[in-house]
């Protein structure tokens, strides 16, 4: 059963719990700031970053064309969505996982992303 694998698991319990978390974040978080993070994902495909830091996002991203991207189309900005709750979950669940496939260099420049937006002083739970 789901609930009860997650109970065995409180690592994935947090990714999971963080993930969610950002959805609501991401809904709040304002339109500049959407953009400015869809903008490093962008710069990240154009420079052929393949991986994700969660298969949610990963998925999503193995299935863009070119098109949703110049468009923005909504398979994009639920990808943008996705990618930015993954990437929480990675930043503030302190776990590691066999999910996270994004190269160093790319990760570095979401957290920076993270810090420079000041998200996460946003926040309290
Ligand atoms: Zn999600």
């Amino acid at each position: 059963m789901f609930e009860t694998s997650l109970a065995r698991d409180p690592s994935e319990f947090a990714r999971i719990f963080v993930h969610e978390l950002f959805h609501f974040v991401w809904l709040r978080l304002g339109n500049p700031l959407r953009r400015s993070y869809e903008d490093l994902l962008a710069r990240e495909i154009r420079g052929r970053a393949r991986g994700e830091l969660g298969w949610s996002a990963e998925w999503r991203k193995e299935k863009l064309s070119a098109t949703d991207l110049r468009r923005r189309t909504r398979r994009w900005r639920e990808y943008a969505c996705e990618s930015f709750c993954d990437t929480a979950a990675w930043i503030f669940a302190g776990v590691d996982h066999g999910e996270f496939t994004l190269l160093e260099r790319f990760r570095r420049q979401r957290r920076d992303w993270f810090e420079a937006s000041g998200v996460n002083r946003g926040i309290s739970v």
